[in-house]
């Protein structure tokens, strides 16, 4: 076999990141946009010794799961990969990828799962767009998002997982650019003024937030884009956030306000949260609720409890779970964080919660080693790389009633829990929560206990 070589394959399984996989002649081909249960034409792009990547020329036979994507650039698009599967295949998809990686990478045979928490209704859930703003070949400012495992930006205003106010926003932004001459950003120059557009939406206030990122500290006319934004009813806060540095990180450390203030709130549950541009917060509303019921359940507190939330972020899990434990520390490393975590408290009037500035692999054995008296429950919601190792060892050696590990990437969860269950604990509980439809990715709550 060879590049460029064509045959038919038949698709019986998906990838983690939604690509179909086929076996022809004794070799793994795995294929972009094809989907499990397809037959399909496709051409060899890249041989290894036991694998290839292959290419979907055309569906001979379309699976039954297929279905029409609602998004038109849902195929060259790289946000969405599985748009074109019917949902609850993405379902069915998403629970198997965590019971494989439970099972491979944590060495699991014995799985107690419970059925994956799809969502009544999978399109337009995220409060977040964050969109790359650039120049075509005809001198047009656009913004969209990157086709797949690319930079180069595909135009539209109007993805299928945002909120219909994000296109709003963005014509207004884009038309602005174009009257007063301001130009996009280029990565591969490192010029140009504007790199992306970041929109938040508080689901339950309809309040929004608009921050501009720039590659410079200020942005010309911008009362203009101030008198345009702040027609629209819910609009909160304007603000600017400067970033010069080459690379790919979205963000820089100066955010500014320009009007307003410099934040929206949102309400989980009964609890209100106020969210800066630079803080993390879940971007689907709808089902982060649902996430932190689970977490509460798998907690299972009886009220006086001692609990730590590590990776708290603005103290979202902290404060939901505040009722129903005796005392609760939050850790999280972004300052900012802290800062809307502290005023959230206090904007709630909770007092049995308090926010510790720092990483968790330091600030939680460090204060073991100084104070008596253990933990009862630990929850963790790390990033998608896990837990830091330093962590897992401290957990084991305050070992916690129970653990309750929420997490955004399923082989770092399964690599975790084989380090705690090797230290003594046992898996009790997993289920997995699709708070990423149409998107290969899943979040997860697992129970481990002592
Ligand atoms: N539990 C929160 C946030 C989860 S996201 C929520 O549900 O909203 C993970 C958070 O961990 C982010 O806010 C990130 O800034 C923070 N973080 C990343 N590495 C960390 C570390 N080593 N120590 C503490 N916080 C960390």
């Amino acid at each position: 076999m060879k590049k460029n070589d064509e045959f038919i394959l038949n698709i019986e399984d998906m990838g983690v990141n939604g690509e179909g996989i086929g076996r022809y002649e004794g070799m793994t081909f795995f294929v972009k946009d094809a989907l499990i249960g397809d037959l399909a034409r496709v051409g060899v792009t890249k041989m290894k010794k036991t694998y290839g990547y292959a290419r979907l020329i055309e569906v001979v036979e379309p699976s039954p799961d297929r279905v029409e994507p609602i998004c038109a650039f849902s195929r060259p698009c790289g946000g969405c990969q599985l748009q074109a599967l019917s949902y609850e295949k993405q379902l069915e998809f998403k629970q198997r990828l965590v019971a494989n990686d439970l099972r491979r990478i944590g060495g699991f045979t014995e799985i107690p799962m419970e059925p994956i928490v799809g969502m009544h209704d999978p399109f337009h859930y995220r409060n977040k767009a964050q969109l790359p703003i650039g120049t075509d070949r005809d001198g047009h400012i656009v913004t969209g998002f990157y086709a797949g495992r690319s930079h180069r930006i595909i135009p539209n205003r109007d993805c299928a997982l945002g909120v219909p106010v994000n296109k709003t926003i963005l014509d207004i932004v884009i038309g602005f650019m174009e009257r007063c001459g301001i130009s996009a950003y280029d990565e591969t120059t490192g010029q140009g003024l504007v790199r992306h557009v970041l929109i938040r939406y508080g689901f339950r206030t309809e309040e929004i937030m608009v921050c501009l990122i720039l590659n410079g500290a200020d942005l010309p006319c911008a009362g203009e884009l101030i008198r345009e934004l702040t027609a629209l009813p819910g609009m909160m806060s304007i603000s600017i956030n400067v970033n010069t540095d080459r690379g790919n990180v979205i963000l820089g450390t100066e955010t500014r306000v320009l009007w307003g203030q410099g934040y929206i709130s949102d309400q989980i549950g009964d609890i209100r949260f106020r969210i800066s541009p630079v803080s993390f917060y879940q971007v689907n509303p709808v089902q982060t609720e649902v996430l932190y019921r689970l977490a509460a359940d798998y907690a299972d507190l009886g009220g006086a409890e001692t609990l730590w939330d590590l990776y708290c972020g603005i103290g979202t899990i902290s404060l939901f779970l505040s009722g129903e434990a005796g005392h609760i520390y939050g850790v999280e490393e972004i300052p900012q964080a802290v800062e809307d975590a502290k005023r959230n408290a206090e904007e709630n009037q909770i007092t049995n919660v308090e926010f510790i500035e720092g990483k968790a692999e330091e600030i939680f054995p460090a204060f073991y080693a100084e104070h008596t008296g253990r933990p009862d429950v630990v929850v963790v919601d790390p990033p998608r790389k896990g837990c830091d190792g330093k962590l897992l060892h401290a957990i084991l050696t305050t070992a916690p009633e129970r653990v309750v590990y929420v997490s955004c990437d399923p082989a770092t969860l399964a690599r975790d829990l084989q380090i705690l269950c090797a230290g003594g604990y046992r898996l009790k509980r997993v289920r997995p929560v699709d708070n990423f439809c149409q998107t290969v990715h899943v979040e997860t709550v697992a129970l481990l206990c002592r």
